[in-house]
């Protein structure tokens, strides 16, 4: 069966299951067959016989499943939009894209009433594995943003490890949604959801931004597999209800998109016996994740940084150093080959061939991503391009805070170079503590550089440290740096 017949066949086997929860609406599969199909035969009259991308935005509404669906049967991959994204941003997203429609929820469901489907003699078009199924929109370092070309091969793929890795009770389990579907995090639970006939419950970003809300729903969503970012634990961890008794199912965590600090992890251990933890790790470029380990109290009492995990079996992962292989334990790039790998940046061959290559006959993306090796597990070390220049030495923001996420009393940390005059200048640590050791931020301040001093030369342990009972979020969930940054400046 292939992709789109493994999600369909829900709409046979179970169709009043609930495909997808977002605030008071739901979808059941037969609907979201139904409707997708409908759209698919209007799209297909409307749009050019090219497959081009169609952008759709909106939020959590289930017009989103049923156009990305639509969008696909109809032989166009889709480009995913949050409503959230500035209005100048969409337009250089279309243009780049070159998308021939661009559909939000109220359109979805004009084009669903129009469609004629069962008078055309309108057929499903069902991807090849070289066809794009998706393309996700991600900042570029120069702030272009580029759209990253998903195929379906790549998409399955990765359906195919997490699937057999993670033992999905089919028809049974509840998807936690946080990430908003512009974001490539929620690829994760959409199609592990959808093909294992799960229920996605979105979250949208109204109950995110209302604690009391968001506890409310959550202890209502009856979630059994977690996935946001470890951002957003870390925020759900400061409520002290936030345990097994609030949401019962929850059978596992399963994270990506940023570092999980054995803190968080431990924590979620502690508050949920039960479930499972895991933390997974990848670029939007090559599919979500490409490398998974679960972290139990074992895994954390050995290695603080958490390693990021194994690669899936169909991938290599490369560290390179300067183009050779790096040893065991020695750090470089991260390179990834496979069949997950994407086709490159929409219309951007510039971009690709900076980006993709060939090894051992398989496409190959290099991350920008700095790792190493050891025990077979990988390890991630924090972006090239967070490596500063500080009175002329060499740093890897990563590796402060690597170091930082490993004292006792720190729940997690983020480290901003102050800049002067173009030049990193010192460097701040805003830090959750676990517990407030001492009322004075002098003394705890104090206490930690002492500790750092164990781990890391002078000229790594930042000057100032800022104590904050959480950080604030980017729209997908992960710590928001720019605004932390800014913050030191007011
Ligand atoms: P995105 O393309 O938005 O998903 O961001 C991908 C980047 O997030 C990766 O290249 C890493 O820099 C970072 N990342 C993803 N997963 C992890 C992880 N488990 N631990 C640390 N960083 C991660």
């Amino acid at each position: 069966m292939n992709l789109i017949e493994r999600i369909d066949r829900w709409s046979h086997e179970t169709p009043e299951r609930v495909a997808h929860v977002s605030g008071k609406r739901s979808l059941t599969y037969a609907e979201l067959t139904r409707q997708s199909n409908a759209l698919a035969a209007s799209l297909s009259k409307q749009a050019p016989d090219d497959h081009s991308p169609i952008a759709i935005q909106g939020h959590k509404e289930p017009e989103m499943l049923i156009a990305f669906l639509g969008a696909v049967k109809s032989g166009h991959p889709y480009i995913p939009l949050d409503s959230s994204l500035p209005s100048q941003r969409v337009e250089t997203i279309l243009e780049t894209a070159k998308a021939s429609m661009f559909l939000t929820p109220d359109k979805v469901n004009e084009l669903v009433s129009q469609s004629k489907e069962g008078e055309s003699n309108f057929q499903i078009h069902h991807p090849a594995l070289d066809d794009a199924w998706y393309i996700i929109f991600t900042s570029g370092s120069t702030g272009e943003p580029k759209g990253v070309i998903i195929t379906c091969g790549c998409l399955e793929s990765f359906v195919n490890w997490i699937l057999s890795e993670q033992q999905f009770i089919e028809d049974k389990e509840v998807f936690l949604n946080q990430a908003p579907f512009s974001f490539d995090l929620s690829v994760m639970d959409l199609y592990s959801s959808l093909v294992s006939g799960g229920t996605l419950f979105s979250l949208t970003k109204d109950v995110i931004a209302e604690p009391k809300k968001l506890f409310k729903v959550l202890s209502r969503s009856e979630v059994s597999v977690w996935v946001s970012t470890p951002s957003f634990a870390q925020f759900c961890l400061t409520e002290p209800t936030f345990n097994e008794h609030m949401i019962p199912p929850v059978n596992k965590f399963w994270f990506c998109g940023e570092t999980l600090a054995p803190e968080v992890a431990g924590s979620l251990l502690t508050r949920f016996p039960k479930a499972e933890v895991w933390n997974t790790y990848g670029p939007t470029e090559t599919t979500v994740a490409t490398t998974s380990i679960r972290v139990d109290q074992d895994v954390i009492k050995r290695y603080s940084p958490l390693p990021v995990g194994r690669p899936k079996p169909d991938c290599e992962i490369h560290i390179l150093d300067n183009g050779a292989e790096a040893q065991a334990g020695e750090r470089g790039e991260i390179v990834i080959a496979g069949p997950n790998v994407s086709a490159g940046y929409i219309h951007r061959p510039d971009l690709t061939e900076r980006a993709f290559y060939r090894i051992n006959n398989m496409r190959a993306y290099r991350t920008g991503d700095l790792g190493h090796y050891q025990d077979g597990y990988l390890f991630f070390d924090g972006r090239i391009d967070f490596q500063i220049k500080l009175h002329g030495y060499r740093i890897e923001i990563g590796d402060i805070e690597n170091n930082l996420h490993a004292l006792p009393n720190v729940r997690d940390a983020v480290v901003i170079p102050v800049m002067k005059n173009n030049k990193a200048d010192h460097l701040a640590a805003f830090v959750i503590l676990k517990e407030r050791i001492s009322k004075s931020d002098y003394e705890i301040t104090r206490a930690l550089k002492l500790e750092l001093s164990g781990r890391l030369p002078d000229y790594m342990i930042p000057r100032k440290f800022i104590f904050v009972e959480r950080f604030p979020m980017t729209n997908n969930g992960k710590a928001d740096r720019r605004k932390l940054s800014a913050s030191l400046k007011s």
